[in-house]
């Protein structure tokens, strides 16, 4: 049989690195699943089909239950078990495909239907939670019917090939050592590329495999630089890029000689680079990538491992993030669910960056949000002064102001229990849309801090979604109008007196570091991968001359002339 021979493909470069391992093809999410019938000869393959799907799903539950697991997830699995192997479903599901026949697919999901319809109508806490494992074991095993493999098969080094990655996929992925991930979809800032950058996994978006006749165990390349991925690459190529991974190491390593120097610029200008995190295994390399402090904890994260994050697992999770950090402060952003970070109840959104996400699933979910208040109060008791509340997706003054309502409420009840919590946590606002950057001024008398959001601002100000890979070439941070609302934030913050601080990717980048800091924005936050490049550039450069690009850079009125102006502050 003729071999097939290596295919390159170009994608866009999203998180920097070199993969070169095995192929594994995730299987697409679900989509909604029609009634569909089979023929009384298919019935068989359709009842086989089932019952192997089960036995996979029960497999994968009880390879999760393994897992080291910071969120108890143990209990809730033990639970999805006894609904998957429940015997009376079973006997819904059999009878579906052989009495009326329905395919597998539609079988198991409209048994399941039924369960999660009679649990919404009983309207309760616990329902509510009976209901989300039941979907998600519903959604499992219709997965499990697909020929596809299963996400708990990727092994320690393959590479991911997906469509799209979901963050809930994302989360399950952080446990396994992958070599790579290359997707079809993805916007530079959707969340799969954010959480790839943060786990340092290399991976390449707008690739278009999936024309391509590959199968698992297919050996790949990628390169999370350049965008590029060779499909079945000749031992020649293997060669050359594993000298190239090791170059790279070589450059990164240098770069983190910069990252224990002191936060200063070369005429001894100060400035701070701190990190973005969202899982506890970032934590330990913190302090190795030169971060003070954590600049942004996100936390909606934790929401896709557990819907029940109970104020005292709250409590431990936020606890063990501000001890990993010495003396430093922690800027803990409340649960920015919504958009493409999925949770129960905010499926079905035409727009869902437009729709409920942050602070306005918060303000309908009172319950969570005084939880995550009570959480970070409390663990401002053990360490007065270090943390700091963010609050994501404002977009009206009053949303600050309600938030803040929430916050004595919660300040009262726990002075009343006698709990020991830090009265004096700044609360602070993301600056991610344009209302409120164009309303700065006013934001500037409700909020404590400014931290801006340049992932959200870029695409809310150029209406350019994120995640569309249609349009991912439109998506630029770096466009005029976007520089204009940073500037207005900065100004506004300055005339109010209060800090501003960047967040959004834009931080890790070094040529955009240098102007946010010739701007006077001095306190970057980003993935701490990113910190030694952004270190070096700021070190090794004087401030005036930071100065000088910022007020060119302000001055220009196209996306060329900007790229022009920050390509030779890229390098390191
Ligand atoms: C941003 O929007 O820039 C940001 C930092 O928040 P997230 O990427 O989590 O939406
Ligand atoms: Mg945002």
């Amino acid at each position: 049989m003729k071999e097939l021979q290596p295919k390159v493909l170009s994608g866009r470069p999203a998180a920097q690195g070199i993969g070169i391992g095995k192929i594994w093809i995730l299987a697409d999410d679900n989509k909604p699943v029609h009634p569909e019938k089979i023929r009384n000869k298919e019935v068989r393959a359709h009842l086989e089909k089932y019952q192997n799907a089960k036995k996979i799903v029960t497999d994968e539950y009880e390879k999760i239950k393994q897992l080291p697991d910071d969120f108890d997830l143990g209990e809730i699995i033990e639970a999805q078990i006894q609904t998957l192997n429940d015997p009376e479903v079973e006997k819904l599901i059999t009878k579906k495909i052989e009495k009326e026949l329905s395919s597998v697919e539609y079988a198991i999901f409209s048994t399941y239907n039924d369960y999660i319809q009679l649990l919404e109508a009983a309207d309760a806490k616990w329902a509510n939670e009976r209901t989300i494992d039941i979907v998600s074991v519903r959604d499992d095993l219709i997965q499990a019917t697909k020929e596809k493999k299963r996400i708990f098969d990727v092994q320690a080094g393959e590479i991911v090939f997906a469509n799209d990655i979901s963050p809930t996929a994302m989360v399950k992925l952080s446990h396994i050592n992958i070599g790579g991930i290359v997707m079809e979809k993805g916007g530079f800032t959707s969340h799969a590329v954010i959480l790839s950058q943060s786990l340092g996994i290399p991976c390449v978006i707008n690739a278009h495999w999936d024309r391509y006749n590959i199968t698992r165990g297919n050996r790949a390349i990628i390169d999370g630089s350049t965008g590029q991925v060779i499909l079945r690459p000749t031992r020649r190529q293997i060669d050359e890029y594993e000298k190239r991974r090791e170059d790279e190491i070589g450059r990164f390593q240098k770069a983190l000689e910069w990252s224990q120097k002191p936060d200063k610029t070369k005429c001894g200008s100060e400035f701070k680079l701190r990190a973005n995190v969202e899982f506890l295994e970032e934590l330990p390399k913190l302090g190795s990538h030169g971060a003070t402090g954590i600049g942004l904890l996100r936390t909606e994260t934790i929401l896709f491992e557990t819907d029940d994050f109970e104020v005292e697992d709250q409590i431990d999770f936020y606890n063990n993030v501000v001890e990993s950090v010495n003396n430093d402060s922690v800027t803990i952003r409340l649960f920015d669910a919504g958009g493409d970070k999925l949770i129960e109840g905010s499926e079905g959104e035409s727009n869902p960056f437009l729709g409920w996400r942050g602070i306005r699933m918060l303000l309908d979910k009172q319950n969570l949000l005084k939880r995550q208040l009570e959480a970070i109060y409390r663990v401002g008791g053990i360490h007065p002064g270090r943390i700091k509340i963010l609050i994501p997706m404002i977009s009206r003054i009053e949303e600050i102001r309600t938030v803040k309502k929430f916050c004595s409420e919660v300040q009262k009840s726990l002075e009343l229990s006698g709990i020991a919590y830090d009265k004096n946590i700044p609360i602070g606002i993301m600056v991610e849309v344009p209302s409120i950057a164009l309303m700065a001024a006013e934001a500037a008398k409700e909020a404590d801090f400014f931290s801006l959001g340049t992932n959200d601002l870029t695409q809310y100000t150029l209406a350019v979604d994120r995640g569309n890979e249609k349009i991912a070439h439109l998506f630029d941070s770096f466009h005029p109008a976007v520089w204009k609302l940073i500037k207005m934030t900065k100004d506004a913050a300055d005339d109010a007196g209060i800090p501003v601080a960047v967040c959004g990717e834009m931080a890790g980048m070094p040529e955009a570091a240098a102007c946010l800091l010739g701007m006077g924005i001095n306190d970057l936050s980003m993935n701490s991968s990113s910190i030694p490049r952004v270190k070096a550039v700021l070190c090794k450069n004087n401030l005036t001359d930071m100065r000088f690009l910022s007020e060119k850079i302000l001055m220009a009125k196209e996306l060329l002339e900007v790229h022009a102006l920050l390509d030779e502050w890229r390098f390191y």
